[in-house]
């Protein structure tokens, strides 16, 4: 017998149509973007001291690919090299947000750092922020095809027992049909992750979950993004800035000596 060629043997890849798109871009109010890097002035100007800190980028529900401003909660812990996210702490934040906000990433410092880039840290952390706003975001992006190899079609109390065992998947229905195409809704997800730095760089990553609702399949994925500011004319005022003093001061609590298995992976 002769082979076919590769191609012809390759299977028919599922059907899909797509609904609509995640996105590819961060998109941040520059509001927000001067909030960050106010906090990160802050930090040095109420602590004495360059230390990590992490905060929760947010959108509204409506529309959760804006950033509109940057929360800043209890940070257990702050190293200078080092700061890790916990479901819990993620939960416990979101719970103390009025309700028409959602989390949709997370934006920390790693202040005069020369590591200009995600460290291996950053990386869980990502994954931790992902699985928390996938469920709060998540939406509609597609309808995919299921492949069934050997449907039973049967028809509403017109089937015997040995009937129903066969095929790999039954569909009963109150007419006879003879074919048949099964199509899942695949659910997706994002979360924004910026890291900024002293001098004004900043590093954007977008992560991305999608899952199948019927197979469970599910699939993570990230890519580099570039800023893309947007301004909606709200600026940081003067009592906001206090307010953010205060928050600096109660929130952020640098640890001088760490021990070293708690550095930052590199
Ligand atoms: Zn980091």
């Amino acid at each position: 017998m002769r082979f076919k060629t590769l191609k012809q043997l390759q299977r028919r890849k599922p059907y899909e149509v797509r609904l609509c798109n995640l996105p590819e871009v961060v998109t941040i109010d520059s509001y927000a973007k001067e909030k960050a890097y106010r906090i990160n002035e802050l930090v040095y100007e109420v602590h004495g001291e360059i230390v990590e800190w992490y905060g929760f980028t947010l959108a509204t529900k409506s529309e959760p690919r804006i950033i509109t401003d940057i929360g800043l909660p209890r940070n257990e812990e702050n190293l200078q090299q080092h700061t890790s996210i916990a479901p819990e702490m993620i939960a416990r934040y979101q719970e103390t947000l009025p309700g028409h906000l959602v989390i949709n990433g997370w934006i920390h410092s790693h202040g005069d750092l020369e590591f200009r880039r995600f460290s291996e840290t950053d990386n869980e952390n990502n994954i931790t922020v992902l699985e928390f706003a996938y469920t709060s975001i998540k939406k509609q992006i597609a309808k995919k095809e299921v492949k069934i190899k050997q449907w039973s079609f049967l028809v509403e109390n017109e089937y015997s027992d040995e009937d129903f065992r066969s095929g790999n998947a039954c569909l009963i229905t109150d007419v006879p049909i003879t074919s048949a195409r099964l199509f899942e809704t695949v659910y997706g997800g994002f979360c924004f992750c910026l890291v900024i730095g002293n001098d004004g760089w900043h590093e954007q990553q977008i992560y991305y979950k999608k899952r199948g609702i019927l197979t469970g399949e599910s699939f993570v994925d990230k890519k580099e993004a570039e800023l893309k500011i947007v301004d909606s004319g709200r600026k940081l005022s003067n009592a906001e800035i206090s307010a953010l003093e205060k928050k600096v001061r109660e929130n952020i609590h640098p640890v001088t000596a760490p021990p070293p298995e708690r550095l930052e992976r590199m």
